[in-house]
């Protein structure tokens, strides 16, 4: 393949690239939905790829929801998936704490059920979940009630964030030993419209600005996503193709990796926020220059039909 990078995919080039990959790795937000709808005509691309033989997975940095949620939205939508396929943030998590850390005793999950139920379905106990109002003094914060099991502080999604959990999470992290992992690091979560609210990435920073110590983290661009797939699919990184619409998330999971990189300009990043990089002259901004850019992944259709 050529050295030239950021190349727009179209025409014949498509057909060459998918060729040349025998996995996809598709982001979701951004990518094959946005919100609540399907990306028109993503369903069909990913039906087809299937047809075709190819292994497709998803990869989402999105915590509040479990394997089988996804399935259940995605199968809504008209695309043709596995639970074995999904591989979002919450049940990377549990599989990071239990094969990785290889922990011993409970977690204090700021998260979402679901995240409850991916760590208890890989035999780990979550303590957390649902709102931790005030009480008491603020003399007596520093000594509410702790449990001795607890060995890891684990922070995903969580409406129900608040200051009594913030305090909770950094009286376990100051405990010797307390291991400390969250799901991802994205900061703003976009709607339609321009408009966003706070992501996972904030709720983290608080809680590592409070315990003094950085976390360690499961999502993309961390190579874990990948290796999680590649462990038990056998996927080989030079013929698998990572799609996304994020340049400091997906395509850098993809450059982290070794994979080829497609944007899709269906979400939060542009063809201008790639060529800054590209201009830049950094090493470490050259990760998010993908390989290939696509308005939509409708645009890989014809290759596909044909
Ligand atoms: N985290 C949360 C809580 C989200 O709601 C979303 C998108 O909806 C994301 C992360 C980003 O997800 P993805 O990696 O699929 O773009
Ligand atoms: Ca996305």
């Amino acid at each position: 393949m050529s050295g030239s990078k950021c190349v727009r995919l179209t025409g014949a080039l498509v057909k060459q690239v998918l060729d040349s990959v025998d996995s996809v790795l598709f982001d979701c937000d951004g990518v094959i939905w946005r919100g609540d709808q399907a990306v028109p005509g993503a369903a069909q691309v990913i039906n087809l790829l299937k047809e075709k033989g190819k292994k497709v997975f998803f990869v989402t940095n999105n915590s509040s929801k479990t394997r089988k949620m996804y399935v259940d939205k995605m199968t809504t939508l008209g695309f043709n998936v596995k639970e074995e396929e999904v591989f979002g943030t919450a049940y990377c998590s549990a599989m990071y704490l239990k094969t990785v850390c290889k922990l011993q005793g409970k977690v204090y999950l700021i998260g979402s059920n679901a995240m409850q139920q991916e760590l208890e379905a890989v035999g780990i106990q979550p303590t957390g979940v649902g709102p931790d109002h005030i009480s008491g003094k603020q003399g007596d914060w520093a000594n509410v009630p702790l449990d001795p099991e607890v060995k890891a502080v684990v922070v995903g999604f969580d409406e129900h964030f608040s200051y009594m959990k913030l305090n909770r999470a950094m009286q376990y992290l100051s405990r010797e030993g307390c291991l400390f992992v969250g799901t991802n690091r994205d900061t703003r979560l976009p709607l339609e419209g321009g408009k966003a609210v706070p992501g996972t990435g904030c709720l983290l920073q608080a809680v590592e600005t409070a315990a003094q110590h950085r976390a360690q983290t499961v999502g993309k661009p961390n190579n874990f996503m990948f290796d999680c797939v590649a462990s038990q699919f056998g996927v080989d990184p030079d013929r698998c193709l990572m799609v996304g619409d994020r340049l400091d998330t997906d395509i850098m999971l993809g450059s982290n990796c070794g994979l080829k990189t497609l944007l899709t300009l269906t979400g939060v990043s542009t063809v201008a926020d790639a060529e800054d990089h590209q201009r830049s002259g950094s090493a470490e901004r050259q990760g998010m220059v993908p390989d290939y850019y696509v308005e939509s992944i409708a645009d890989l259709l014809p290759a596909l039909q044909g």
